[in-house]
């Protein structure tokens, strides 16, 4: 394995009690009034209602009287690769996050700062991006046949991947081949299809599906040969989600139980740019002045709406109606949802924009406390990991996030943040905001 664990160095005091609160457990079960959590090491010990479990008397208590104790959320779709402040995951709350395409070398540095004592959120890794014919992206990789995607696969087991991603390029056959292999190994497939038909995808068993826009591509292709961002806006706009074909789409993902990745973020921050993400984290999260200035950058041009004239905005925001009423489809028909957001892409801060994420999922008709699920139990089942991370029960990793208010009542209440555990350890939020706003965009050419 060429990935170091992900092990923080254990907390100070080994034993802490967290007394009184009401916890949220991310299984879906009901909340737990004036329950206990006792955290020992890293792990959290014990769970139940105070005075039906023992308190340590050692143990260093919090009071947490009129609060609520949630899992530390899971952001499923983040590129560590761009991400110029890591840092900002946790202090929002975010205790992991899945990597859906960097290299291995951001992963192995980013692992040793953790190690070194960093409180960088638990980062689960999809290897680099799979391609078919040339790399479409930075740091994806190519495979030319399917008789090729054994060794790769392979490699990436022995980096130590989560999981594997499909790209943009690969088609139908390189998608049966690297799930194939992928299964094989134990391991579980994402994809951003473009290439293969997302009913091809999932009658070749895939696990998960990126971006509720590619689905559109079953019933709404847009016209070849256009490139640039935005370029399906125009086709999705216009899409009938009552066809025949869409309708078939959502029952075969529901009959194949696929995972599906909405990430409402990346089709709404960069089309609107500075001026909505400022009105939507007023008085709750900073934009830092760095990330501001990356944001602007030559770099992300691809990803912003360079020369778009009005009328392209509001073909963009009626793609969008459309994307969360097919969310809306998806989780009426039983099909599970996953809170993924595409950070850092313009706009959307890391662990700030998972918060956006769950708001916009309520607003496609899921309750608080099932968009809570998309980002904690039910994440951390798509992800294979629910022995570690997800919920808040004994033996998973202490990754909790303490509230001054109730989420279930109102998902906006997940900014009310009154303390964040990460591995057990306390975290000195005023610090992580001051590291956070200190975020400085990699020199030009980096
Ligand atoms: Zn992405």
């Amino acid at each position: 394995m060429l990935l170091p664990p992900q092990a923080l160095p254990p907390p100070q005091a080994p034993l802490i009690a967290i007394v009184g609160a009401t916890v949220i457990d991310g299984t879906g079960a009901p909340p737990m009034a004036d329950a206990v959590v006792v955290i020992r090491g890293r792990h959290i010990l014990t769970v139940g209602r105070r005075g039906a479990i023992a308190v340590p008397p050692e143990a260093r208590q919090v009071q947490a009287s009129g609060k609520w104790l949630v899992p530390g959320l899971i952001d499923m779709h983040v590129h560590l690769d761009e991400d110029i402040s890591p840092e900002a995951y946790p202090l929002f709350g975010v205790t992991a996050v899945r990597d859906v395409g960097s290299r291995l070398v951001t992963l192995q540095k980013l692992r040793a700062r953790a190690a070194r004592g960093e409180p960088l959120p638990v980062m689960y890794w999809m290897g680099r991006n799979i391609d078919e014919g040339k790399p479409s992206w930075w740091g994806a990789v190519a495979v030319g046949a399917p008789r090729e995607v054994p060794a790769l696969i392979q490699n990436m087991a022995r980096q130590g991947v989560d999981g594997v991603k499909l790209y943009v390029r690969a088609g139908p056959q390189i998608t049966r081949a690297v799930i194939r292999e992928a299964h094989r190994l134990g391991l579980s497939v994402t994809a951003h299809l473009e290439r293969t038909l997302p009913s091809q995808a999932v009658q070749a068993g895939i696990d998960n599906l990126e971006h509720v826009a590619t689905l559109f591509l079953e019933f709404a292709p847009p016209p070849s040969g256009k490139q640039g961002f935005g370029r399906h806006f125009p086709t999705d706009a216009r899409a009938d989600l009552r066809s025949p074909r869409a309708q078939r789409l959502i029952a075969l993902l529901r009959r194949h139980q696929v995972a599906v990745t909405p990430t409402m973020a990346v089709v709404t921050l960069p089309v609107e740019g500075e001026r909505m993400a400022t009105r939507l984290y007023r008085g709750w999260a900073e934009i830092p002045e760095g990330w501001r200035a990356f944001w602007k950058t030559r770099y992300w041009d691809f990803l912003t709406p360079k020369g778009w004239t009005a009328r392209d905005y509001r073909t963009a925001r009626q793609a969008r109606a459309r994307y969360l009423q097919m969310v809306r489809l998806l989780h009426r028909a039983g099909v599970p949802l996953v809170a993924g957001t595409d950070t850092p892409a313009p706009w959307v801060l890391p662990g700030a924009g998972l918060l956006l994420e769950l708001e916009w999922m309520t607003r496609a008709g899921m309750s608080p406390a099932e968009a809570l699920q998309s980002a904690t139990g039910r994440a951390a089942k798509v992800l294979r990991k629910e022995e570690q991370v997800g919920t808040v029960r004994p033996g998973r990793l202490a990754n909790l996030v303490l509230l001054d208010a109730d989420p279930l009542q109102d998902i906006r209440n997940l900014r009310r943040i009154h303390a964040v555990f990460l591995q057990g350890r306390l975290l000195d939020r005023d610090a992580l905001r001051q590291k956070f706003l200190q975020a400085k965009p990699p020199p030009p050419g980096a």
